[in-house]
């Protein structure tokens, strides 16, 4: 027998969480745990663009057929549009090669995988404080997992100084895990002076950035968003990214995301791709259709585009909503300590400061579950529930 020597793996902080929230019977409980977004009633809708190009699949699939090892072609093509827009040098020059993978973190393990299999360097670091999951498809795919500063607590702001301080001990070659936008969980995103510093650094050090981009469209815009991307790929000769349509297509359970591999010339992109390939098929064989399938349908047809554009700046617009209306209603709940903060912070998160005493008290007297780093999904609040959970942060403080 050998299963009885296995130990029991602890519970995930965030997938976790939301177990214990649907064990609680209480009825105005508060899941601000996990990162899915939801609605003004509550709920997590498909979007109708995905419905609309799901009606289209429908229609117009003709097999089930086995996709190639890299998934959907159109798809991956559409991904390049997304990440480097149309004129980006790094397209006209062929450097960028994409492979459909399973949401963010299969393209993250992917990417990962992909450089301890095929190049000397074992290192990737990476934002204190970053997703939890970082670490895990990191230090599983067998690379040393470092940390550069990021957040400051004090002044609830990027220490810059502090990242470039800890990135002064990276080695040639070694990986720099950047969030593209929305930086999970803190919400402050680098400035464009400072992607500027970041991408003269990789130059200068011989660092390959690794874009964890989950939240394109989510921050300011689809295009702006990509800023920081863009800029570092104009100075940089190699990069990766593993990007996720979970969130800004609504696609979760589809699992759909890609990882795109920039080279420094047209070869060199295909050679590393033929290995890209090579991983994914000792690892999941090939991609499932569905989710690239949507996605390559909408952004390949300029209604469904447009149509999606307005329904991610309607997600987007609500959250921006209700980090106002947290914040007021805080102060209205009798909070003194400033929270303005939370109102410059972009994306899904609000990192609220809450230390893990106030986290655990939050669940268990009140029945609102968030992380407990005190990350709070602010795409979670809506205008009914935001009175429930700024009282028992009041009570908490
Ligand atoms: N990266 C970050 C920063 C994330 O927040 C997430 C999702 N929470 C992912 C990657 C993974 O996304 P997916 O669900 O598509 O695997």
């Amino acid at each position: 027998m050998i299963f009885n020597q296995v130990v029991l793996a602890p519970a995930d902080p965030i997938l976790g969480l939301t177990d214990a929230f649907k064990a609680d019977p209480r009825a105005d409980k508060v899941n601000l745990g996990v990162g899915i977004y939801k609605d003004e009633s509550g709920q997590t809708p498909i979007l109708k663009s995905v419905k609309l190009a799901e009606q289209k699949l429908l229609e117009t699939e003709t097999s089930k057929s086995y996709l190639g090892i890299d998934g959907v072609i159109a798809y991956n093509q559409a991904v390049q549009g997304l990440l480097f827009g149309t004129d980006h040098a790094v397209m006209s020059e062929k450097r960028a090669v994409t492979a459909q993978a399973p949401g963010g973190t299969g393209s993250l393990r992917m990417a990962a995988e992909f450089v301890v299999r095929n190049t000397a360097s074992r290192t990737v670091w990476v934002s204190n404080l970053t997703w939890a999951n970082h670490n895990n498809i990191f230090q599983s795919a067998g690379l040393t997992v470092k940390q550069y500063g990021y957040y400051d607590a004090a002044s609830h702001d990027i220490d810059f100084d502090a990242m470039l301080t800890s990135l002064e001990q990276a080695n040639s070659g070694d990986l720099l895990l950047l969030h593209g936008c929305c930086h999970n969980p803190t919400g402050i995103d680098l400035n464009i002076c400072q992607w500027e510093v970041i991408a003269q650094l990789c130059v200068d050090k011989g660092l390959i950035p690794l874009f964890d981009f989950a939240y394109q469209g989510f921050g300011a815009g689809v295009e702006e968003d990509a800023q920081g991307l863009r800029l570092v790929a104009s100075k940089v000769p190699e990069l990766l990214v593993a990007n996720s349509f979970s969130k800004n297509f609504g696609l979760y359970n589809e699992r759909i995301g890609a990882v795109t591999l920039v080279a420094e010339d047209e070869e060199t992109a295909k050679r590393a791709f033929s290995q890209i390939k090579s991983t994914i098929r000792s690892s999941y064989s090939n991609p499932p259709a569905h989710g690239a399938l949507i996605v390559a349908t909408i952004l390949g047809d300029a209604e469904l585009r447009k149509l999606w554009e307005e329904e991610l700046t309607q997600m987007r617009e609500r959250i921006a909503e209700m980090r106002v209306l947290f914040v007021k209603t805080l102060s209205e709940q009798g909070v003194e300590q400033d929270f303005s903060f939370i109102s410059a912070q972009n994306g899904m998160f609000s990192f609220s400061g809450l230390n893990k005493d106030q986290v655990a008290r939050l669940k268990e007297e009140f029945g609102v579950y968030i992380v407990g780093s005190g990350r709070i999904s602010v795409a979670g609040m809506t205008r009914a529930n935001m009175d429930t959970i700024c009282r028992a942060i009041a009570q908490v403080l």
